[in-house]
């Protein structure tokens, strides 16, 4: 059994800008063999819920409002890790696409649904400490990497 850190919203729990979740299937079935830790960075760095959508512009978030809200989202960055640290987790996985959990892809800037290469806050400060960090897109991923550290364990 491993300790995953999950983005709560592909868990059911509504913390999306837009108050939903997105609940993933092969998310809530890893739950069968693994114990899953629920974060939200942006509740966490203390954004309301719902809250305007942001995206990542030249090093900052910005909301559709025109608003920096780049401390909110590093601040929920740093305690998302700080939950990872204390539940020693295995292993991190994130939602696709988003400012602060998107993992290879984000966003351009533009609200405009362009993607680019690029990290969300908090899936950019699991990598930098060294966490092994997937999207819901790679699942398949995720577990080899849980069976060859499980292996490497014996
Ligand atoms: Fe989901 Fe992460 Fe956005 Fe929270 S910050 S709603 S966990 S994608």
């Amino acid at each position: 059994m491993s300790r995953i850190v999950v983005s709560g919203c592909l868990l059911g729990i509504p913390c999306r800008y837009d108050g939903k979740s997105c609940p993933n299937e092969r998310v809530l079935k890893l739950a069968e063999k693994h114990t899953l830790i629920p974060v939200c960075p942006e509740q966490n760095g203390g954004l309301s819920t719902p809250r305007p959508p942001a995206e990542i512009i030249e090093g900052k978030v910005i909301n559709k409002l025109g608003t920096d809200v780049s401390e909110q989202y590093l601040r929920g960055a740093e305690i998302a890790l700080h939950v990872a640290e204390l539940n020693h987790a295995d292993a991190v996985l994130l939602k696709a696409k988003s400012p602060s959990c998107g993992k290879g892809r984000i966003y351009d800037g533009t609200f405009s649904g362009t993607l680019i290469p690029g990290n969300g806050t908090a899936a950019s400060l699991f990598l930098k400490n060294r966490y092994p960090v997937f999207n819901e897109e790679e699942i398949d991923l995720l577990e080899a990497a849980l069976i060859d550290k499980e292996d490497s364990n014996r």
